[in-house]
């Protein structure tokens, strides 16, 4: 993959030769994350999988930018924020979201529905009360929560309907590219499908670009156009994602497939 990509690809959201490295305790460099590359295109969905460990999260948070890359160059929506500061970084917050594994977590108990979703529209001054509130509402709807959702609070919800909430908030600035990581892996198998019906219904909806991630790579095979696979810090092995299910090349994704039964 990736050694002459370039914005000439038409990616949004492209990481080039990305390395992070943690300080383990002792003072050893960690190398989380060793030279990978990923370009996801507008609209598309991209499937980033790899099992636990093999730096998947690390690769999400720095495209975020929470994380500062040691090496590699990062740019969304034609700008380079590989380096930039955090106040340089706030128009690009607004336009690259990112959802969570654990929406138990990832949801201030404290707070009504509507002021978690309301949230990232009063920081960004969207609009006046009842401009902001009509966006909430429509936001709820958009994600299949009914109407009195919003007066709720997160205990009140399950799982997946906490998950839809995490999912409602993200919309809310009509981000241009999502970042999901590992987002139905903390729920009831029995609710995964309807939250990736739910993704996949907002890629037909909105044409946003995804970056979906996860260890499972049936799950992953059902809405991503390419699939990468992770490990141990790198990409393995990349390509649509009907090939990688269907003609493995690299014995780690042919372990991972047999790892998951493929519906
Ligand atoms: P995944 O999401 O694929 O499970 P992670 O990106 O969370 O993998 O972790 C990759 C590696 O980096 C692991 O060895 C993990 O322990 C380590 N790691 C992740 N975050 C940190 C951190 N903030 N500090 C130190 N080590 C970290
Ligand atoms: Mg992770």
């Amino acid at each position: 993959m990736a050694d002459s990509e370039s914005s000439s690809d038409g990616y949004l959201l492209e990481a080039t030769d990305l390395k992070v490295t943690f300080r383990a305790p002792g003072g050893r460099k960690l190398h989380a994350v060793d030279t990978i590359s990923i370009g996801v295109r507008p609209r598309e969905t991209v499937g980033l999988v790899g099992e636990s460990g093999s730096g998947k999260s690390t690769v999400a948070l720095t495209l975020m930018r929470a994380h500062e890359p040691e090496g590699g160059r990062i740019v969304f929506d034609g700008l380079d924020v590989t380096h930039l500061r955090e106040r340089d970084l706030r128009p690009i917050r607004q336009k690259l979201q990112m959802v969570f594994q654990d929406p138990y977590s990832s949801l201030d108990p404290r707070m009504s529905v509507r002021r978690i979703v309301a949230e990232p529209l009063k920081a960004h001054r969207y609009g006046t009360r009842a401009q902001i509130n009509a966006r909430v509402d429509e936001l709820l709807d958009q994600v299949g929560l009914p109407p009195d959702a919003a007066e709720r609070l997160p205990a009140q919800f399950s799982g997946g309907q906490r998950q839809r909430i995490a999912i409602a908030r993200s919309l809310a600035l009509e981000p241009k590219a999502l970042i999901a990581d590992e987002p139905v892996s903390a729920l009831d198998v029995s609710i995964q499908a309807q939250i990736i019906n739910l993704l996949r219904d907002l890629q037909d909806r909105l044409h946003i670009a995804f970056l979906v991630i996860a260890h499972d790579l049936a799950l992953v095979h059902q809405i991503s156009d390419r699939i990468i696979v992770m490990y141990l810090g790198e990409a393995v092995e990349e390509g649509p994602s009907d090939d990688i299910v269907g003609r493995p090349q690299h014995p780690y994704t042919v372990a991972l497939l047999s790892a998951t039964p493929v519906p």
